[in-house]
């Protein structure tokens, strides 16, 4: 795993032994080979990179990747991810999986991801359907969608994941296609470069269960040049009115990190620290005042 600083690495440098066992033709080939493009342009060492998981076929991309990888348990990628990110804040970490993994069993801490702010890069495969399951509709399938598990049509309304990566806290929100590699490369680019914690979708057909290839090929369109991703309003009305083809980055904001945060409350907690056990209540006291000072201040 280890790399001479003086090498250059390439795309094929990043692959592993393993052979992806997605379906051919799968949407995740073209993330996974964006991805290896992205890791290349910025010649990141595979010791330095983590690869965090859920479970699905997209989650499977860690084996795929040379890098550390955790394929953990579904839905629980984004709380590995930040707790990799937290104890070793060096490391670029990326956060891999479907719209099942992130929307549905883990949908409890995207937001909490997003608020929290952690460097995180969430590289999240949307193919609405549950592929590695067999086809049952996902939290992102569309409104009449037939499958195996609604065979007299979906009624559920499908989540807009930029929307509500907006909505939550992102600070950089963007959308790709997985038909579209150069560009998809140089979005995963951004999101890894951004300080902060960054969703990009990635619009990755299932062949097998849901086929949306030829509509997204006919419809996919980059985002209208005078979009200002600064512009939070802006983007999350362009979330809301887009039809899910628009792709570019939506939004994008400076804001401290975890990684900021936990240094600043390490540093409060030192210069706070109590001489015995039994000074602890008087430090909670001096830290609440100090808040209190901050707040007033
Ligand atoms: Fe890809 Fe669908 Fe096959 Fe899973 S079932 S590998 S998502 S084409």
């Amino acid at each position: 795993m280890s790399t001479p600083a003086a090498v250059t690495l390439s795309a094929k440098d990043y692959k592993t032994e393993l052979h992806p066992i997605w379906c051919p033709g799968c949407g995740d080939f073209g993330v996974l080979n964006a991805l290896h493009r992205a890791l290349a342009a910025q010649q990141i060492a595979p010791e330095n990179l983590v690869m965090v998981s859920g479970i699905g076929c997209s989650s499977r991309a860690p084996h795929f990747v040379n890098a550390y990888g955790f394929h953990t348990v579904h839905g629980r990628a984004l709380p590995i991810a930040t707790g990799v990110k937290e104890a070793r804040p060096e490391l670029e970490v990326i956060a891999v999986g479907g719209d099942g993994d992130f929307f549905a069993i883990g949908m409890g801490h995207l937001p909490h991801a997003a608020r929290r702010n952690p460097d995180v890069c969430c590289i999240i495969m949307d193919n609405e359907i549950y592929g590695l399951t067999k086809g049952q509709a996902s939290p992102t399938s569309k409104l009449k969608l037939v499958t195996g598990s609604t065979p007299y049509e979906l009624v559920d309304q499908p989540i807009n994941p930029i929307a509500l990566a907006i909505v939550s806290g992102a600070t950089f929100v963007a959308r790709g296609y997985s038909g579209k590699p150069k560009e998809l490369s140089d979005l995963i680019i951004q999101a890894m470069q951004h300080k902060g914690f960054a969703v990009l979708q990635v619009i990755s057909p299932c062949v097998t269960f849901h086929n949306i290839f030829e509509d997204t090929k006919a419809g996919v369109h980059d985002l209208a040049k005078e979009h200002n991703p600064k512009d939070k309003a802006g983007a999350i009305k362009l979330a809301l009115e887009g039809n899910g083809m628009e792709i570019g980055v939506f939004y994008k904001e400076e804001r401290a990190t975890l990684e900021q945060g936990i240094a600043y409350q390490k540093g409060k907690a030192v210069g706070a620290a109590p001489s015995r056990k039994s000074d602890m209540s008087e430090l909670i006291l001096k830290v609440a005042r100090d808040e209190a000072v901050l707040v007033k201040s």
